[in-house]
């Protein structure tokens, strides 16, 4: 269960050392992206990378440049390794939990602080405790149902429409008749993901020979096809588990769509850079990018307008993709925060302060009965205009006949909503 795809290279990579180093020369000009056989090598973790930024994906894959150690993987690194240790048994009983917790010290200590990517020792020790807490919480929690998968860290390489793709699943569970159930284990911030990761599973393990023959292998039957029975992302710092049903041929085939887009794109060697405050404040390639002006200050996005409009459409849609992200994140958080905040108040975080103020709010559910009802008792004049306020006028009016007040109200429903008004602390930027 270690990191996935970054710490594997896909078969057919290209692995030779970069021309340059990180922030020194430029790099020669880049091969031809790595293939095999003819095929590109691909994975979910370069689909994203390459859909963030086509440059970023260039200077990471086809010039080998490293990346400076994130400390951030470096924890959910080790505990992957030290789950894959809790596992890795044919048959009870399981590792303890202090056992567990000396598997994750072990791989921990293999490298320095600062090989982690910590700024100090302290903040590297900080992580240490948290997480040894991390892995006695999820032993607790599943502690009554440790059962040994049926594959662990599986990692695979399928050919498919002129690509090698490569998955690498933390655990396989087997459910019978050719049903697999594919978990991986999240250690990062708990929001709910789209799961396109998974999408990416779904494809290949159904599409995979060996995973039938280990089938036969282990279980003594021969299964003419696999199939995902369920596919889950189990999010380690608080044992959430958020659970997803096999997707449809019609939404794996709109993200097969995306990865083919994207895989041609990288053969036909189309790495412009797209910048953007998200993607370029973590980028470490800022030093080597044409569109970083090394004052310091974000780069400019290119000129949309310059662009073909196949090149506009694209990117109109995978900026789309990801503004509908961002708003189930968005509406997730805020109800977090209202739930938190009850009837109202102001909070402050490390770097903004909030305002919550807590509104009930009517909503109508079909604009053209609550026309019928207005017109019906000849309220449509009192209503003024049917903007939401003129109908919720006419509705709270002392007025109106109850009739007419029952039939409005089988159209309305009572919403709570928050209003959060957001602000940066002072001093910062
Ligand atoms: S700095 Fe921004 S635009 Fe340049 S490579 Fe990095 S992510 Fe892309």
């Amino acid at each position: 269960m270690k990191k996935k795809s970054d710490k594997h290279p896909a078969a057919g990579e290209n692995t030779a050392s970069p021309a340059a180093g990180l922030f020194g020369d430029l790099p020669a000009p880049a091969p031809a992206p790595a293939r095999k056989s003819g095929l590109l090598a691909f994975s979910y973790s370069k689909l994203s990378l390459y859909e963030e930024c086509p440059l970023k994906y260039k200077f990471k894959y086809i010039d080998k440049i490293k990346e400076e150690p994130k400390y951030y993987f470096s924890l959910g690194s080790s505990i992957h390794t030290a789950l894959e240790f809790l596992y890795a048994v044919k048959a009870p009983p399981f590792p303890s939990v202090e056992e567990v917790c000396e598997a994750f010290k072990r791989d921990w200590n293999l490298k320095s602080y600062l090989e982690k990517g910590y700024r100090t020792q302290q903040r590297s020790d900080d992580d240490f405790q948290k997480g040894v807490l991390m892995l006695r919480a999820y032993y607790e929690h599943n502690r009554a149902r440790l059962a040994p998968p049926f594959l662990l860290e599986y990692s695979t390489d399928v050919e498919v429409d002129g690509l090698l793709v490569r998955i690498i699943a933390d655990k396989i569970e087997y459910q019978g008749g050719g049903s697999v159930l594919v978990t991986d284990y999240k250690t990062g911030k708990d929001v709910k993901r789209a799961p396109t990761q998974l999408y990416m599973y779904q494809k290949i393990t159904e599409m995979d020979p060996r995973l039938r023959e280990k089938i036969a292998e282990t279980y003594g039957h021969k299964v003419a096809s696999v199939r995902i029975g369920g596919m889950l992302y189990y999010h380690v710092p608080s044992n959430k588990e958020y659970r997803f049903a096999r997707a449809d041929d019609r939404e794996i085939g709109s993200f097969w769509e995306r990865v083919l887009e994207a895989a041609e794109s990288v053969r036909s060697q189309k790495f412009d850079p797209a910048p953007g405050e998200r993607q370029c404040s973590w980028c470490d390639y800022k030093k080597l990018c044409p569109n970083f002006s090394g004052s310091g200050r974000m780069p400019q996005p290119a000129r949309a307008a310059d662009d073909p409009v196949e090149t506009l459409v694209d990117r109109y849609g995978r900026l789309k993709e990801r503004i509908d992200e961002l708003q189930v994140q968005l509406n997730e958080v805020a109800e977090g925060i209202g739930r938190a905040a009850g009837s109202g108040g102001e909070y402050a975080g490390s770097q903004y302060t909030a305002k919550v103020k807590k509104n009930l709010k009517w909503e109508f559910k079909d604009r053209e009965a609550v026309i019928g009802v207005l017109n019906q008792f000849e309220l449509y004049q009192k209503a003024l205009t049917l903007t939401l306020t003129g109908i919720v006028g006419v509705l709270e009016s002392d007025a109106l006949p109850e009739e007419a007040r029952k039939k409005l109200l089988e159209q309305a429903v009572k919403k709570t909503v928050y209003e959060i008004k957001i602000a940066k602390k002072e001093g910062l930027i």
